[in-house]
This record gives C-alpha cells, sequence and structure tokens, in this order.
C-alpha cells in the first residue's frame, strides 16, 4: 500500500508498520529494524491495516509470549487474506527460540529472523518476495559482524532527546529463571571507540541523554581482555579505550566507559540498565559520583531475599553480600535512589524464604520495585522444577505482602523529595492530564507540574516538588535551564 503523502506525489513508497513485545533491548532492535526499513525508502504507518509490511518483534521473557504473538498473526491473517502483497516478518527471542515452529503455526508469515541478524530485515524481505518464505536464525553472533550490535546499524529512534546504546549483547549467566542466554547467545561487547564514536554521534544530532543497554552492563569488557595486545597499537584505544591503553590494565572497566561518555560534549544524562549484584564494583559506583552526567539512580535486582532461593536461581550472591553493596553505593553517591527486580514464588520458595525477603525488602528501603510473581519460561531450568512450584494462590498473596512493604518506602522516599528542586527532564504533556507537563527526575522519578509556557519536549527545567504520591512527584515550575537541542524529527542516523 503506497505511503498517502508519497502517494499523492506520485512517488510509491511502500509502508510499514512495526509492534515490539517485551524489554528496552528488544525496543532498541525494533529502532533499528525500523531505521533499515526507513533507510531502505519506507515510511512508518501506525495501524498495520495500511502496510505492506508488518514486523513483530517478539519475546519469550513475559508471560504467554507466545499467545500473544499468535494471537496478533490470527489477526494479521485476516489482514493478508485482504491484502495478498502484505509481508509479515517475526523477529527477536520468541522468533530465536521456536524457529521453524512459527512457521509450522502461521504458514502466512514470510519472513523469521532471530536476534543475531537483526542488520538483514531488508534483504530478507526483498528475498522473500522473489522466492517465498524464508526463516533464518543464526546461532551466534560475532564481533566480527557488522550487524552483531543492533546500535551499529542505521536508526529510527522513537524519541529525539535520548537514546539507547547497546553496548554488550549477550549473557554468560545462568540464572535458572531466564531464557536470555539461550536466545541471546554468550556475552559479546562492544568495541570502546565505536561506542563512544556513537554517543559522539548522538550528542552532535541533539541527543542530550543515554541509556547505555546491556544484560550485564557491569561484566562489560570482559571479552575484550582478550583483544589486548604486547604492546599497545593504534587499534588499542579503538577496541578498549585510551585509559585502558594508558594504565596498561588487562581490560576496560564498564567505570571506564561511564568516564568517557560523561566527556562528551553535549550528554547531559547518563543512565545504564541492568547491573548484576555479583558484578558490581566499587569503580563503578566511584564512577557514578564523580561524572556528574550519570544520574543518580542505580537499578538493582535482587531477585530473592532468602540465600538457598539465589543459589537454586544461580545468582552468585547472597542477601547480606547484595545488601553490603548497597551500603556501598549509597555511602559512595549522595542521594541515590535504588530500584530492583523480584520475583515472587519462586519454585521451592518457602514461607521462610518469602520472609526472608520481605526482611531484605525493607531493610534495602527501595526507590521502586519491578515485582513478578514466578512463571515458568520454557526452555529454562527453572520451567523444570515442575514439582516444586509454589500454588498460585499462595504465590498471590505473598506478592501482596510485597507489594505493601515497597509501597511503603517508595512514598517515603518521594515524601523526601517534598521541598527539593529537581531537575526534570520534559517528556511532554501528562498521560492522564494533558493539561499538565511530565517529566524526568536525575533519579528516575516522574513530576507532573504546570506550565504557563510551552516547553519543548527534550528540553531541562526545574521544579519544585510540593506533593508526593507512590509513583509520581507534583511540583511547580521553576525554571527552563536548558532548551532542546534536537532538530524535530530525525528519521534516519546513520550508525
Ligand atoms: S544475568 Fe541472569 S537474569 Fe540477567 S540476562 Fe543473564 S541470565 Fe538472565
Amino acid at each position: 500500500m503506497a505511503h498517502p503523502a508519497n502517494a499523492s506525489l506520485g512517488r510509491v513508497t511502500r509502508s510499514y508498520a512495526i509492534r515490539t513485545f517485551g524489554c528496552q533491548m528488544n525496543e532498541h532492535d525494533s529502532e533499528r529494524i525500523a531505521g533499515l526499513l526507513e533507510a531502505d525508502g519506507m515510511a512508518r504507518v501506525d495501524d498495520a491495516a495500511d502496510a505492506d509490511v508488518v514486523v513483530l518483534n517478539t519475546c519469550c521473557i513475559r508471560e504467554n509470549a507466545d499467545n500473544k504473538l499468535y494471537g496478533t498473526l490470527g489477526n494479521l491473517k485476516a489482514l493478508k487474506d485482504r491484502n495478498p502483497g502484505m509481508q509479515i516478518a517475526v523477529a527477536g527471542c520468541l522468533a530465536q527460540k521456536d524457529r521453524d515452529l512459527i512457521r509450522e503455526k502461521a504458514g502466512y508469515v514470510d519472513v523469521v529472523f532471530g536476534t543475531h541478524n537483526v542488520g538483514r530485515a531488508v534483504e530478507l524481505l526483498d528475498h522473500a518476495a522473489e522466492h517465498g518464505p524464508i526463516v533464518e536464525i543464526l546461532e551466534a553472533a560475532t564481533i566480527a559482524d557488522g550487524e552483531a550490535f543492533p546500535s551499529a546499524l542505521p536508526t529510527r529512534r522513537e524519541v529525539d532527546h535520548a537514546a539507547w546504546v547497546t553496548i554488550q549483547i549477550g549473557c554468560d549467566n545462568n540464572c535458572a529463571f531466564c531464557i536470555v542466554p539461550a536466545v541471546r547467545g554468550p556475552e559479546i561487547s562492544r568495541p570502546f571507540g565505536e561506542l563512544v564514536d556513537e554517543v559522539r554521534r548522538l550528542a552532535a544530532d541533539g541527543v542530550s541523554e543515554i541509556t547505555l543497554l546491556g544484560q550485564n552492563v557491569n561484566s562489560y569488557g570482559r571479552d575484550l581482555a582478550l583483544a589486548r595486545r604486547a604492546e599497545p597499537s593504534d587499534d588499542d584505544p579503538w577496541m578498549c579505550g585510551s585509559r585502558w591503553t594508558t594504565d596498561r590494565r588487562a581490560r576496560p572497566l564498564f567505570a571506564d566507559l561511564l568516564r568517557e561518555v560523561g566527556e562528551v560534549d553535549g550528554i547531559h544524562r547518563i543512565r545504564y540498565t541492568s547491573p548484576h549484584p555479583k558484578d558490581m564494583r566499587t569503580d563503578t559506583f566511584a564512577a557514578m559520583a564523580e561524572v556528574p552526567e550519570v544520574c543518580e539512580h542505580l537499578h538493582f535486582p535482587l531477585q530473592s531475599g532468602s540465600d538457598r532461593v539465589l543459589a537454586a536461581m544461580h545468582r552468585g550472591y547472597t542477601a547480606a553480600r547484595y545488601l553490603e553493596k548497597l551500603a556501598e553505593a549509597r555511602a559512595t553517591i549522595p542521594g541515590l535512589a535504588v530500584s530492583t527486580d523480584i520475583i515472587v514464588g519462586f519454585p521451592g520458595e518457602t514461607d521462610d524464604d518469602f520472609e526472608a525477603t520481605l526482611a531484605v525488602a525493607a531493610e534495602a528501603q527501595f526507590d521502586s520495585a519491578f515485582t513478578f510473581i514466578f512463571s515458568p519460561r520454557p526452555g529454562t531450568e527453572a520451567a523444570l522444577m515442575e514439582a516444586d512450584f509454589v500454588p498460585h494462590a499462595v504465590a498471590v498473596a505473598r506478592y501482596e505482602r510485597l507489594r505493601v512493604v515497597i509501597e511503603r518506602s517508595s512514598i517515603a522516599a518521594n515524601q523526601r523529595r517534598i521541598g527539593s528542586i529537581e531537575e526534570v527532564t520534559v517528556e511532554g504533556p501528562s498521560k492522564k492530564d494533558p493539561t499538565v507537563l511530565t517529566g524526568r527526575t536525575r533519579r528516575n522519578v516522574l513530576v507532573h507540574f504546570p506550565s504557563d509556557r510551552p516547553i519543548k519536549v527534550g528540553s531541562y527545567a526545574t521544579v519544585k516538588v510540593l506533593e508526593a504520591s507512590v509513583n509520581h512527584l507534583k511540583g511547580e515550575l521553576v525554571d527552563v535551564t536548558i532548551a532542546a537541542r534536537h532538530r524535530t524529527r530525525i528519521s534516519v542516523s546513520a550508525g
């Protein structure tokens, strides 16, 4: 279907729609798929009914991911029956895991590709148009692949002032509940110089906030140690960073990356997600404290407060070690906000185990938490522990008790902000009340505030906090401190 704006000009531009399921890594992959399609001359539409190409970027981490995918595919089939020229592509983690099964269940899907060949989206769609349906799943990515890192591809960012930068793909851990290592492969760090270069390009485009993305960001660079040369060569700073070359350390550290990125002109805020508590190092806390651009927010996944459950999950730390590291982080980084992930009802979790989780959550005084009731993900070790599954009603009751503990510390943390003046990034009108603006503090809390003047999204403002609730703050505008620099829409930025 020709994109209407171009059809009226006599040009026929193909259109695409993309639907993303799952985590930030997937959303970032989708931005890159969109960037590739736009670099190929396609125009984005919101409604799949208007699209020549529909891409579903799937996730197998969330509950019922496969039911959601096949439900969505069923709806698309009706569209494709009416418009046989439409192409349907399924990408992402579930595609990586289910492979041929997707076409067995939904024979009208044209292209299936996985997590390691995002950069082949256009070629695969062209191939399918000419030769028929294709399933292409690679077992692993290598650093030599130009497409190993989604950030190295063209992009179509959802937000103009903020960008994700993938610093690492895959994961070397084996948490019993997690499918990521199976679908994303082993950890591969992106070359240091390439990362810093990308951040410079983004800053030149007007991006002022970046989020460094990886499954275990704090082990960034572990594999780059292999690239160490006996004598520094011109390639070293590119691969491993100039600080590494000077210090002659075995590998670049995540802290080096925070420091280097903090020096890029125009970058005002740096965030990252997610670190693993077992790999969290003192030098990362030091870099967070020293680099003013790094926001004082740490996402620090606890998962459980019971040592027995942590061991069964293969998390590699005890509750006491977790709390020690948390105390060190708070002592090093003034005003630090801490969020976490906790799973309730992991197989074999007893009442005592859960009480331990409640106690750690109360002691940790989290600012916020993503809490989940365990549900088995096919292909994981925990999915095989069926005999130990916790009855759903028990898990729900525990979940409610945990929610109360988390909410207590969340509201207390937010109430402590009343009277303070917070710097916020303006994100636009509030979703619930478009008469007020919404901003995000450095501590990653939303603040709603009225404004007597229009403020461009991506600008920075100061807001005095007047009211606090569990999930947000309310305040009054003090000043606009930095006007947004980005162009209104950057369609494609070559990577
Ligand atoms: S660290 Fe654990 S939870 Fe995180 S991606 Fe790796 S295996 Fe999954």
